[in-house]
């Protein structure tokens, strides 16, 4: 129930209509039994400043943030944890006495299928389809286990430069190289994980992969697949992925668990994981 004491959480972008973080956040609230909302929050790209100014006087806890603003906030924040400023974006951010504090939960979100299964990474290519911004947080989580290499693959050369130079300066000096989708043949045997951050798939265009049945038949079949992409679930890279014998990993696990680790900084108590899950499935047609 709402009261007069209700705290308010949310999400701002733009749009922001589609997200599902609304429906996890406010299971995993009335689970809880805390006295807080979370609420969708459409604010347009030019609207940012005036939006953390109300935020500030409304005495919001805490948002989450997703496109357009998860770069344009940082300077806004008062302080940004390391790992968001390896991956040069914020997704969640909450108040503390001295301004707004901002961290990216993505990557751990990403990380948490993959620390779940006892493997030493060390010895394992990862090979990242796209370039873009959820591209970040899986090369600084990949970064972060270790992998023997990092090859990232995109259709436009300038911006796969750009992405290469931008880690130059980073801490976690990434073992990374670009290539060009053409590479993708001679690449492909040599990969144990491919990470699809492309939006290839994604509904409504369901029938759609990042990779051709021929390109998909040069991965070793005890190679990891791991789409981004929740919905579909699962998408087409992964039934045909699976169907040849990869591992499929689904990117609902990585939404539940960078959820989870933003609402537990908000509510500085353990999430209740399972709800926040069963809540999504539910959601997405994947369970009655
Ligand atoms: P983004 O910043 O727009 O990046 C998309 C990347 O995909 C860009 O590198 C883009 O290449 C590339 N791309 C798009 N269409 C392509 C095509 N036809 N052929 C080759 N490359 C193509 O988007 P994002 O924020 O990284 O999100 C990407 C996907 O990850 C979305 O499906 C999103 O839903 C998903 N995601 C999931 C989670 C999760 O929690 N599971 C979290 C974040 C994102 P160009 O740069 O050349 O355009």
């Amino acid at each position: 129930m709402i009261t007069g004491a209700t705290k308010l959480l949310g999400v701002i972008g733009h749009p922001v209509e589609h997200s599902l973080s609304p429906i996890m956040h406010n299971a995993a609230i009335a689970h809880l039994g805390v006295n807080y909302v979370y609420l969708p929050f459409p604010i347009e790209a030019n609207g940012l400043a005036t939006a953390i100014a109300g935020f500030e006087a409304i005495g919001l806890q805490g948002f989450n943030i997703t496109i357009p603003h998860k770069q344009a906030i940082m300077p806004m924040l008062t302080e940004v944890s390391e790992a968001a400023l390896a991956v040069g974006a914020v997704n969640t951010v909450w108040r503390t006495e001295t301004g707004w504090n901002g961290c990216n939960t993505d990557v751990a979100g990403f990380l948490a299928p993959l620390t779940s299964m006892p493997r030493d990474w060390s010895q394992t290519i990862v090979l990242v389809l796209g370039n873009g911004g959820a591209a970040r947080a899986v090369v600084a989580g990949c970064s972060q286990l270790g992998f023997a290499a990092i090859w990232v693959v995109g259709r436009n050369q300038t911006k796969l430069q750009a992405f290469q130079q931008s880690w130059l300066a980073s801490p976690l000096q990434p073992k990374l190289t670009v290539h060009p989708w053409g590479a993708l043949p001679d690449l492909l045997p040599q990969a144990g994980l491919v990470v699809n951050t492309t939006p290839i798939g994604m509904y409504p265009h369901t029938d759609a992969s990042p990779l051709s049945p021929a390109l998909i038949a040069k991965m070793p079949t005890a190679a990891i697949a791991y789409d981004l992409i929740y919905t579909p679930n699962p998408s087409q890279f992964l039934r045909q992925a699976a169907a040849q014998g990869s591992t499929p990993i689904d990117g609902l696990e990585m939404l539940v668990q960078q959820g989870a680790a933003a609402l537990e900084i908000w509510l500085k108590q353990p999430a209740p994981v399972e709800v926040m899950r069963r809540s999504l499935r539910r959601q997405l047609g994947l369970d009655p």
